[in-house]
């Protein structure tokens, strides 16, 4: 097959496109033809190697993958069905798995991470990852939605239980995680403070239901949601950056907050304020993925018309470099994808 991979760790010129090894499907894994996957940050940290690929080089990144059923012998599933992948894998035996707790495993893993992913003609998938794809969605929108807006799904209705009438401070309005979290949270009946690294995407994230937009190079994102809730703070953030921004966002929390952390996308590290914690009686959580029956549910939503899958670029396979390119210079506003 023909894949964008990687041997060596760097920037966008490290990725290679050309012939690869077809990917060989283990006993409850089948083969998947990729129609359309779509990039995120932590291809880039994969990429780089402050997350090495953990099965080692060469790589094929991509974890987000919306294709069709190659085999005929998938129970369920006739050959060439329409089907999105639900990125996580879980050993269904642990301690974690046994409590339902499967984004915890043990022995977690996720498509283009821990395996090779979609940058690619074929990508081999366990059985049980594989979502029956509504024929109203188009195989760019399923790929858009399964890890980034998933996480935000889970992070905001689940961890964050947010709530109508709440304020949610959403970074990054231009990422995946960023556009889907802003209008999943207006969904819910929350009102959003969002922000941008450039005043060209202040009217984009307005479109998708931001109420003040804030550009965090030119402003102090705390200052703007201090102004914006008379003092008060805000009731959720949705941060995935690290460092600073994790830093700063307990000062952007109101008393009884919540934080949710979903990524580290500029450095794993950060450092907080623990007066902010104890004092205000603040909740940190931690989360990552959610499960296949949220997935369901947020296909449903677009499906419905009730959330818009937000892609900005598409780009031929061939052309993975420049589409990583795209995203390492902040250049978007939504998902990337790559079409084989
Ligand atoms: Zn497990």
């Amino acid at each position: 097959m023909r894949a964008a991979y990687f041997k060596e760790h760097g920037g966008s010129e490290k990725i290679l496109y050309g012939d690869y090894p077809d990917p060989e499907p283990g006993p409850a894994e089948t083969l998947v033809r990729v129609r359309a996957c779509a990039l995120n940050q932590v291809d880039m940290l994969l990429l780089d190697g402050r997350f090495p690929p953990p099965e080692g080089l060469p790589h094929v990144n991509g974890c987000e993958v919306a294709g069709t059923i190659e085999s005929d012998t998938v129970k369920g599933f006739a050959k060439g069905a329409r089907v999105v992948v639900f990125p996580g894998f879980s050993c269904g035996t642990c301690e974690y798995c046994l409590r339902g707790e499967r984004t915890v495993c043990l022995r977690y893993g996720y498509l283009g991470a821990h395996k090779d992913g979609g940058y690619a003609e074929l990508v081999r998938v366990p059985v049980p990852n594989l979502v029956a794809l509504d024929e109203r969605l188009s195989f760019e929108a399923a790929a858009s939605l399964p890890l980034a807006a998933l996480t935000s799904w889970h992070a905001l209705v689940v961890q964050a239980e947010v709530k109508p009438g709440q304020t949610v401070l959403v970074h990054a309005a231009g990422s995946g995680v960023g556009s889907a979290a802003i209008q999943i949270a207006r969904l819910a009946g929350a009102r959003v403070i969002t922000t941008v690294g450039s005043d060209d995407k202040i009217d984009f994230a307005k479109s998708l239901g931001a109420e003040a937009v804030v550009n965090y190079r030119t402003q102090d994102f705390v200052e703007e949601v201090r102004k914006w809730t008379g003092k008060r703070g805000v009731d959720i953030v949705v941060e995935h950056i690290g460092g600073e921004t994790f830093e700063k966002s307990v000062y952007a929390l109101t008393r009884l907050g919540v934080m949710v952390s979903i990524g580290s996308h500029d450095t794993h590290w950060g450092r907080m304020d623990l007066r902010q914690v104890y004092q205000k009686n603040l909740r940190v959580k931690g989360t990552n993925l959610g499960s296949i029956t949220e997935l369901t549910t947020v296909l449903d939503h677009v499906a419905r018309g009730l959330l818009r899958p937000v892609i900005d670029r598409t780009f031929p396979l061939s052309n993975a470099r420049a589409a990583v390119q795209y995203v390492l210079d902040r250049k978007q506003k939504g998902k990337v994808l790559l079409v084989p």
